[in-house]
């Protein structure tokens, strides 16, 4: 392939709305490198920071970053040295790389545990993202995908994160004598019904809190995942579940007081994950002594959790392409808007239904 150019998205990070299409350099294909056609980005909270000035860093040397980081790409072209992917294999590129002092974490192959901080983020940090027509990268950083799941890979990424954060945790539990049984999801966005789904599948009952109405798109999927879902509008988590206790709770929604919400439904034993990161400064009036005694005396654990290393993507992958089988024609629901590349700007509007918007580069 001799193509020097193709479009893409720019945004100059820290100015607001500076997203803008142009046209970017295709890099010539290396050794240990694959060509990639880009067939769809979603799109997420992150990318919306990163248009509003708020997040992102360009790579050394360049003065615009390209977005995208949650994609579903072909292979084109095969570099000298590859021997195990064709030209028409589905790929999805990750999106950490190690630092590049090669800590003992990013080391093990643990870029998400990495602990200088100095990662890599494509598409958010120091290196280009997949938001263009074309891009290449190295083999050992691209997960392959079956083509048979074409129309919902492009959640590969995203519940990348959902199976580190939520299968560590479940991990962790196994210091519970009694596994655990009941779960709860605050925010029913991508995140937090992917959660929903991996905890179902796990054979746990799940609760799912949102505050949209039963019959929003968000509580259909809920439910059809097998989920009781509550609408924290209409009748409160609290006066919905009275008297039952979680052994395990997922917050998926981004807002802070809500975390300290979960935490007071947690039972005897019980984990929460935090898996948002919240935006603002929301003030709280917590009462902390009650807090450290629920957590000592009760065996509580709390746990963040960010990104994800390659072991949760092959996860996701295989995770798929059960539910796909199990829960027909469910996932790809989960993509509740289309764009194409040059409309990008209007896959970042909010609509309170909206779950995963989808910007599509390659026009079938
Ligand atoms: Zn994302
Ligand atoms: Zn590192």
């Amino acid at each position: 392939m001799e193509l020097q150019e193709c479009k893409g998205i720019a945004v100059t990070p820290g100015k607001p709305n500076s997203a803008r299409v142009q046209s970017v350099p295709v890099a010539s294909l290396g050794e240990g490198e694959l060509m990639l056609r880009v067939l769809e980005v979603g799109i997420c909270g992150t990318d919306e920071e990163i248009n509003a000035g708020l997040y992102g860093a360009p790579p050394a040397g360049t003065d615009y970053l390209i977005p995208g980081h949650e994609s579903l790409t072909e292979v084109v072209e095969i570099g000298r040295g590859v021997t195990d992917w064709v030209p028409g294999d589905l790929a999805v590129p990750i999106v950490r790389r190690p630092c590049p002092e090669f800590c003992p974490a990013c080391a093990r192959g643990r870029w998400d545990m990495c602990l200088t901080g100095d990662y890599r983020e494509r598409g958010i940090s120091g290196l280009q993202g997949m938001l263009r027509e074309y891009m290449t990268d190295r083999a050992d950083f691209v997960v392959r995908v079956p083509k048979t799941l074409r129309d919902c890979a492009v959640l590969v990424e995203p519940l990348s994160i959902v199976e580190k954060a939520v299968g560590e945790t479940l991990q962790l539990q196994h210091r519970s004598p009694v596994p655990p049984q009941r779960a709860l999801v605050t925010g029913a966005g991508p995140i937090g019904l992917l959660a929903a789904l991996l905890l179902r599948s796990r054979g746990l009952e799940v609760h799912v809190l949102d505050r949209r109405p039963k019959d929003s798109t968000k509580a259909r999927i809920a439910v059809a995942a097998g989920a009781i879902y509550i609408d924290d509008s209409e009748t409160t988590l609290e006066d919905a579940t009275k008297g039952m206790t979680f052994d395990l709770a997922v917050e998926a929604s981004g807002y802070a007081p809500l975390l300290f919400r979960a935490l007071s439904k947690l039972g005897r034993n019980a984990a929460l994950v935090l898996t948002g990161v919240t935006a603002g400064h929301h003030a709280l009036t917590i009462d902390v002594d009650l807090v450290n005694q629920e957590l000592v005396l009760e065996n509580q654990l709390l746990v963040g959790s960010v990104n994800a290393a390659r072991h949760h993507y092959t996860a996701a992958v295989a995770d798929i392409a059960r539910w796909k089988k199990r829960y027909r024609g469910l996932l790809p629901q989960l993509i509740t808007s289309r764009h194409p590349l040059d409309r990008f700007t209007d896959a970042l509007q909010k609509s309170p239904d909206g779950i995963k918007p989808v910007v599509e580069v390659a026009q079938a």
